[in-house]
């Protein structure tokens, strides 16, 4: 576990197991240097408790790059509930939650992740003011989506020469809360959209509104498309799917798009411009962190807007550079969190 946490640079690990709610609770702490650290609630099945601290550990690190690329006060932090196997109480192991939270005096802030909902949050909420995403904060889906339409006009900006949208063809994975939004953006926008979930309903709504062109889940690394705008899951930048994209951008929503970092490379060498996820899907974390500061909804947006320059800045000092993408923004993100360190330890 040590080696674990050497490798990802993790400060802490807590652990709380509460038998009355069978509440059995992983938070990982990457960085606090910048502030408390920010970062979602995941709760999901997890045959292996191993799996869920390595899942603590990864996702918390991908919340201080998130953060500290945003320009946000905090660091970076997840938490993992392992979701019990037989019958429980979901609003009392939510609240238990809350409790292990008012141990660490303010050093997490909780979030929605995979597994939880508004009305966890709410629970949460009840034995704890770190929470963000309550039912009465919203749901961040529609900023990480404007994070995500601007990343994609960024991107065909740099990489197309392109100052608009008009007749750009997009092929989107995966159309929930974030991708059903991005593609009525784009479709505002008058881009071409191909489509694709595994929810046929969603697919409908989308052949119906936007007047999406459908293919099978399996298809749509196929697509020839400039824009390929993964919304659904993670990883799914493997070697087989690098092979079948005709694209020339990969920006999307979707977390921990790249298998491994060599897959980044190995776009890098194809000439597709990847944006990289944490930086392009911030809006959702943006939201909630100015949200939870009382911050007025103009300044939210502007910083969501930001970005756009954000993302422009990376492609040119990795174009400079001539270095892949995913790392000139992995060097940038430790650089800023290093220096937040260190002025945090010598205060
Ligand atoms: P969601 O669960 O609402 O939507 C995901 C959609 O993807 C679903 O409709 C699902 O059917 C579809 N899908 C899953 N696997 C698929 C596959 N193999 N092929 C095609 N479609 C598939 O999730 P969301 O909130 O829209 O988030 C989408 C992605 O963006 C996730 O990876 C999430 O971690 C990431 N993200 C979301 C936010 C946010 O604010 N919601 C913020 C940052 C990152």
């Amino acid at each position: 576990m040590f080696k674990q946490m050497e490798s990802y640079d993790t400060q802490r690990l807590h652990f709380c197991h509460d038998a009355e709610t069978d509440l059995k609770a992983i938070i990982a702490i990457h960085s606090t240097g910048r502030g408390p650290a920010i970062g979602g609630c995941r709760f999901i099945p997890y045959s292996q408790e191993n799996d869920a601290i390595t899942d603590a550990i990864r996702l918390a690190r991908g919340m201080s790059y998130k953060a500290a690329l945003a320009g946000l006060p905090h660091g970076g932090a997840k938490s993992v509930l392992i979701m019990p196997e037989y019958d429980f109480d979901r609003a009392a192991l939510m609240q238990s939650f809350g409790q292990f939270i008012n141990t660490l005096n303010g050093e997490y802030i909780t979030a929605m992740d995979s597994g939880t909902q508004v009305t966890d949050m709410d629970q949460i909420s009840r034995t704890t003011r770190w929470v963000t995403c309550t039912s009465m904060s919203g749901d961040p889906s529609p900023y990480t989506a404007l994070g995500v339409f601007e990343g994609i006009k960024a991107s065909t900006k740099f990489k197309l020469g392109k100052d608009n949208l008009s007749g750009v063809h997009v092929s989107i994975q995966g159309l929930g809360h974030v991708g059903y939004e991005v593609a009525r953006l784009l479709h505002q926008a008058g881009a071409r959209l191909t489509v694709t979930d595994l929810d046929n309903e969603r697919i409908k709504l989308c052949q119906q509104n936007f007047s999406a062109h459908a293919v099978d889940p399996d298809e749509i690394y196929k697509v020839n498309a400039d824009v390929f705008c993964p919304c659904g899951l993670g990883a799914i930048i493997n070697t087989q799917h690098i092979q079948q994209l005709k694209v020339a951008i990969i920006a999307g929503s979707a977390n921990n798009q790249l298998a491994e970092d060599k897959h980044g490379d190995m776009l890098n060498d194809k000439g597709i411009l990847y944006s990289p996820d944490y930086l392009i899907n911030a809006g959702g974390l943006i939201f909630v962190a100015l949200q939870y500061a009382n911050q007025p909804h103009a300044i939210i947006k502007q910083k969501v807007l930001q970005i756009h320059h954000s993302l422009l800045q990376i492609y040119q000092e990795a174009e400079r550079s001539n270095s892949s993408i995913h790392r000139i923004a992995d060097q940038k993100a430790e650089a800023i969190i290093s220096a937040s360190e260190k002025l945090h330890s010598a205060a």
